[in-house]
């Protein structure tokens, strides 16, 4: 039996982990669970899966759960120091991570340090900080899991060839909803949260409409799979069911289908190197007809440059553009940001950073916040003209 800690429980990867683990619960317990302010979700969780630790990341919503679950046998805690005693508690095997954007990282940092296996959703980390965490990693001896469609597609397309026969990774996206949209000067928040495949987090959904998600997969990739840049590719495929593609120098391409379901690829982490049989999700390729493949169209989406970019540059350059992205996308969800302005910001804060090469965490952290601060600046003014 598997100890298990999911953070971020109540989002969208946390919910459909903890419906996997529900069907494999003769191998895994729920040890303990995350939230921020889903106060109701996270209540309910508790009370279905009886963890040992929960933790709550807003003071207002740590106060309030600890009232209502004051006598029972679980133990709430709070905040980032919360994550940290949970993650590395020495009765803990696995660590889901499926915090969304920079938060994710320190929590990252800890699983690896205390050598727990890790299944991670939290592509921000690895954006920010691929380099320090896929080498402490090496050294801990322990593989990072990707759940990330794309990724584990990959993982799972590489066992068909050795790391020196790779040409080429290709990483799918769907498009997102503006795919076929021209003109992306009035996009509304409403319409950037429609995605045509997947129902996602907020955060997530805007970087899949300005494509930020898959150039922030493209880092991903680079660091999971020690891949250079020039070697991955993007592709765009609206059906969603080629989920990622590895190119080999003979000229063969393996590619990994399946029914788009985050569940699938939980489950691939979960018990990798095996294969679970599930019993509800299967592809009808006849039914499918057509499965189409095109180039991504870089002016109309400038994110995904951007973060061909940021690797280039090195160092902590992509921490910055991942801050500046979060407080783009945020300040956009909260109107007070254009649609077509997310990718001026970044686009600017990066252009005038000059980045730390080989950083510590502490270099990456202060990158970081100085994104923040820089993109903040720049969104205020262009707010004004709104
Ligand atoms: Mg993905």
């Amino acid at each position: 039996m598997q100890n298990v800690v999911i953070l971020g429980s109540t989002g969208s990867i946390g919910r459909s982990a903890l419906e996997v683990l529900s069907r494999f619960s003769d191998r895994f317990r729920v040890f303990g669970l995350s939230a921020n302010t889903n106060i109701k979700g996270l209540r309910d969780q508790i009370t279905k899966f009886r963890p040992k630790f929960a933790v709550v990341t807003e003071k207002k919503s740590y106060y309030k759960i600890k009232k209502e679950v004051s006598g029972s046998r679980v133990k709430i805690l709070f905040g980032m120091e919360g994550m940290k005693e949970m993650v590395s508690n020495p009765e803990v095997d696995l660590v889901i991570n499926a915090l969304v954007g920079a938060v994710g990282l320190i929590p990252t940092w800890e699983t690896i340090e205390s050598g727990k296996r890790l299944a991670l959703a939290n592509k921000e980390a690895l954006v920010m900080a691929g380099e320090l965490i896929t080498k402490k990693a090496k050294e801990r001896g322990i593989e990072i899991l990707p759940i990330d469609s794309e990724h584990s597609a990959i993982k799972q397309c590489l066992l068909s060839g050795k790391k020196k026969e790779v040409k080429r990774l290709i990483l799918t996206g769907s498009g997102g909803p503006f795919l076929k949209r021209k003109n992306l000067q009035n996009v509304t928040v409403e319409q950037s949260l429609s995605h045509p495949v997947w129902k996602m987090g907020k955060k997530i959904t805007v970087d899949s409409a300005t494509l930020m998600n898959k150039g922030l997969e493209v880092i991903e990739a680079h660091w999971l799979f020690d891949v250079l840049e020039e070697k991955i590719e993007v592709l765009i495929h609206p059906q969603s069911v080629v989920h990622s593609m590895v190119e080999f120098v003979d000229g063969s391409t393996i590619a990994q289908l399946s029914v788009p379901d985050m569940k699938l690829p939980i489950q691939y982490a979960l018990f990798y190197p095996e294969r679970m049989a599930q019993d509800t999700q299967f592809l009808n390729l006849a039914k499918l007809k057509n499965l189409t493949f095109l180039k991504p169209d870089c002016k109309k989406f400038p994110c995904l440059g951007l973060c061909y970019l940021a690797l280039e540059l090195g160092g902590t350059a992509p921490a910055v553009l991942n801050s500046a992205n979060e407080e783009a996308v945020n300040a956009f969800l909260q109107e007070k940001l254009k649609f077509a302005d997310i990718p001026k910001v970044i686009k600017k804060v990066l252009n005038s950073y000059n980045p730390v090469k080989n950083p510590n965490l502490n270099d990456i952290l202060s990158a970081d916040e100085e994104g923040r601060v820089k993109s903040k600046e720049i969104i205020s003014k262009l707010g004004e003209k709104l």
